[in-house]
């Protein structure tokens, strides 16, 4: 029964904290209070209030977002186009902070033709 209870106990704390991380706080402090405080101190952390500048200085350190030079707000790094200001974006981007996709930029010159294997003809001895 203890056991039953220090598991679920501990599943408050797992859950509180990446909610708190969601917030902008503290993983930690959000785990803390999940631990010491259960449903309670879950509850606590839906209900805290949401760091926007710490949740856009994470995306940042992130190599998914950046910041639009225009109006400054944080955008997804592949955006062709700000949704906050509707700044075109891809003419903003130099060409080496162009945009990285699984495709070419460029189409691939062809494979050069291959000449055929030489083939071995033995001449027929004459009879
Ligand atoms: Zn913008």
């Amino acid at each position: 029964m203890d056991v039953a209870i220090v598991i679920g106990w501990t599943g408050f704390a797992m859950w509180a904290a990446p909610v708190s991380w969601s917030r902008g706080q503290s993983a930690l402090v959000g785990g803390v209070i999940g631990l010491f405080l259960g449903p309670i101190g879950v509850t606590i952390c839906y209900l805290m209030s949401t760091d926007h500048e710490e949740l856009d200085r994470r995306r940042l350190i992130s190599r998914f977002f950046k910041r639009c030079p225009r109006c400054a707000e944080v955008v997804r790094a592949q955006a062709l186009k700000c949704p906050h200001c509707l700044t075109e974006l891809a003419e903003l981007h130099g060409p080496e902070e162009r945009p990285r996709t699984n495709r070419p930029l460029q189409p691939t010159p062809a494979e050069p033709e291959r000449m055929p294997a030489p083939r071995l003809v033995i001449p027929k001895p004459d009879a």
